[in-house]
């Protein structure tokens, strides 16, 4: 007979071993992450040890190389992982997501001696990344970014104020984009600055609309001295490591979209089958059915669309506007799905008691970060019709 309500999703995964590794996460945010998820978001409170248990069990470092301590797998595998654990909390994938961002840098970036000094501790060392490009006055145009770097002997001396970083004030490392040279991109270049540097400070976090659990904060730079050794790439390249990193990292946020987006239709569909009026089960009615059937449509055509990306990506071909067109369309769906969600649910919708009003509040952000949703059409626009003539 077939069930109806929430189904596990359909994985297709290219490798016994990736199979093994989906039903591990999955089992991992039932027991370790999900339980805890509602009263840790209304608390605020920053999941530090889950962290770390990811670290242990290798899933802070998915889709690097294995001989610097990655996990060697391919970026359709590690999205469909920070899909399982957004929908459990959202907090953990997209502190994933942003962890994995700060990496790249120095893995795709750094000389092979940096790789092997600081990757492996990166990686699976307990440590936690954030990646610092937004400041107060720099967000869509990030490029006209203000910290500074100047040079002194063999030490890079940094000044200035990042703004809306991720993991900022609780992060053992950060990926930070500072000017070194004039305007514009051509004078940016990326340094790896650890989180007990002498000089560096976080404001106290953002009180935001949701992922409460997540801090969010300004980083200050005060005299923040860094050797040359940890300067990523060569100067004036820090803005092309920059972009090449959220290429990939807006593949993570559209992963972490579907991951909520599924979430909410799961609870739609438990709600509405036992939900009664009129005499039957609202999941009776066509106008509930056909939003159901759209709330499911467009998640599988938002995973089809990241999953498609991701491949272009493990093969080595450019993928730049798939991975913009992936987050613009996963992060809308999520916002509309998880809208339709409290309107299923109906005043309990509205409430605490259920977990689809944090997913709507949730999924807003995701049309904001790594570049807002009007960016991604400006991004994915020059790839059809070239720059814009200014
Ligand atoms: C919770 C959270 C976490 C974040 N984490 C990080 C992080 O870890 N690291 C980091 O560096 N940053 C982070 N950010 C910052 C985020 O990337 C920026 O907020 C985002 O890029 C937008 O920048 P802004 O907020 O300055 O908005 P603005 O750039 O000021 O934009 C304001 C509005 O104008 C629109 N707009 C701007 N320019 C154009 C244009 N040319 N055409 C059309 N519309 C335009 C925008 O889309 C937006 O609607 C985070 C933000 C949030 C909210």
């Amino acid at each position: 007979m077939t069930e109806y309500g929430p189904q596990p999703v359909e994985r297709r995964l290219p490798t016994e071993e990736a199979r093994d590794l989906l039903t591990l996460v999955r089992e991992l945010a039932g027991r370790e992450i999900r339980p805890t998820t509602a009263e840790d978001e209304d608390a605020g409170r920053f999941p530090r040890e889950t962290f770390a248990l990811l670290s242990e069990s290798g899933l802070l470092s998915l889709p690097y190389e294995e001989e610097f301590g990655g996990g060697n797998q391919p970026y359709e595998v590690y999205l469909q992982v920070l899909e399982e654990l957004a929908a459990a909390r959202l907090t953990v994938g997209l502190g994933v997501s942003v962890h994995t961002l700060a990496c790249h840098a120095l893995a795709r970036h750094g000389t092979k001696e940096q790789r092997a000094e600081h990757l492996p501790a990166m990686l699976t060392g307990g440590l936690l990344g954030a990646y610092c490009l937004s400041e107060p006055a720099s967000g869509s145009d990030a490029a006209s970014l203000r910290t500074r770097a100047v040079r002194d002997g063999d030490d890079w001396v940094i000044d200035g104020t990042k703004a809306w970083i991720t993991h900022g004030g609780v992060a053992d490392f950060y990926t930070v984009l500072a000017r070194t040279g004039g305007e514009g991109p051509r004078g940016i270049t990326a340094f790896l600055v650890p989180g007990d540097a002498e000089g560096l400070s976080a404001a106290a976090p953002e009180r935001k609309m949701g992922m409460n659990g997540s801090p969010t904060a300004q980083v200050h730079f005060d005299g923040v001295r860094v050797p040359d050794n940890r300067r990523i790439g060569e100067e004036g390249q820090g803005f092309a490591i920059a972009l090449d990193a959220l290429d990939s990292g807006r593949l993570g946020i559209a992963a972490c979209a579907i991951g909520i987006a599924q979430a909410a239709l799961d609870e739609a569909l438990a709600y509405t089958a036992g939900r009664e009026q009129f005499g039957r089960p609202v999941s009776d009615f066509q106008g509930v059915r056909f939003m159901i059937a759209d709330m499911a449509t467009r998640i599988e055509a938002g995973r089809s669309l990241y999953l498609a990306a991701a491949r272009l990506r493990d093969a080595g071909e450019p993928f730049a506007r798939q991975a913009a067109m992936a987050k613009l369309f996963c992060t809308d769906a999520a916002m509309r799905i998880t809208t339709d969600a409290v309107q299923l649910l109906g005043g309990y919708g509205y409430t605490r008691d259920y977990p689809v009003e944090r997913l709507m509040r949730e999924a807003k952000v995701l049309q904001i970060v790594e570049g807002t949703n009007q960016i991604q059409r400006m991004v994915i626009a020059r790839h059809l019709v070239g720059p814009e003539s200014r």
